[in-house]
């Protein structure tokens, strides 16, 4: 058993490694999905503002329309004018053309402001695209990058599972069924020591009985809390 508590421990400081090394790898294509997602978010930003930049654009040519057609009607009714036969036909006429100078007037505010935030978006369509190719430029570098790195961490990673399955060849099966169980369940760690009467895992004191036949390192204990494997491990001496 003690040689089996030991192949255990020795397997352990292997997950450990392969545990760290497959969170490193994680992290560099979550930083790489996480650039993604911002250059996405800028190119939806750039779609918003040019289909807002086309709807302030399609009203501005509606505007222009309305304005000539007021200034023909304008014109149109001045020529009535001249042939006018009644004051009621002439008020009318005159109520008409005010109108239409009104309108043309109100077009023509709308118009101007529209242009004002046409030109807004402009520049901020042209300021999100220039931050959107940078970012594009960076994320090319980036990738290339972490796909090194991963090859790198990947070929560390292969050597360190061949030795785990030399180890683990050491092991009965059902020991190992039951070591990777508490592996998959308690974040990694399936084997702890215990110093002093604490486990190391959960830092919760294991029952003194329990305690002492651990202590003689003959039998595997499960620790009562965190349920992980448990084994004696003596406190480091202060110097
Ligand atoms: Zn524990």
């Amino acid at each position: 058993m003690k040689e089996e508590i030991n192949k255990l421990i020795d397997l352990q400081a292997i997950d450990l490694k392969l545990k760290k090394l497959n969170e490193e790898m994680s992290e560099g294509f979550a930083e790489l999905e996480k650039r993604k997602a911002t250059i996405e978010e800028r190119q939806q930003n750039i779609v918003l503002f040019q289909e807002k930049l086309e709807s302030f654009e399609q009203r501005r040519r509606e505007l222009e329309l309305e304005i000539e057609e007021m200034a023909a009607r304008i014109k149109d009714r001045q020529t009535k004018l001249m042939n006018v036969q009644t004051n009621r036909e002439y008020q009318s006429l005159l109520k008409e053309i005010e109108d239409a100078k009104k309108n043309t007037g109100d077009g023509e505010e709308e118009i101007v402001h529209l242009m004002e935030q046409i030109e807004n978006l402009q520049t901020k369509i042209s300021e999100e695209s220039n931050v959107c190719e940078a970012e594009e430029g960076l994320l090319a570098e980036k990738v290339s990058e972490v796909e090194k790195h991963e090859a790198a961490l990947q070929k560390q990673k292969d050597k360190i599972v061949k030795q785990r399955n030399k180890k683990a060849k050491g092991i009965s099966e059902a020991m190992q069924r039951k070591y990777d169980s508490i592996l998959a369940y308690r974040d990694g760690i399936a084997i702890v020591g215990v110093t002093d009467g604490v486990c190391q895992g959960c830092f919760m004191s294991i029952p003194p009985q329990q305690y002492n036949n651990l202590l003689k390192g003959e039998e595997l204990f499960v620790c009562p809390t965190c349920q992980r494997l448990t084994y004696y491990l003596p406190a480091e001496e202060e110097e």
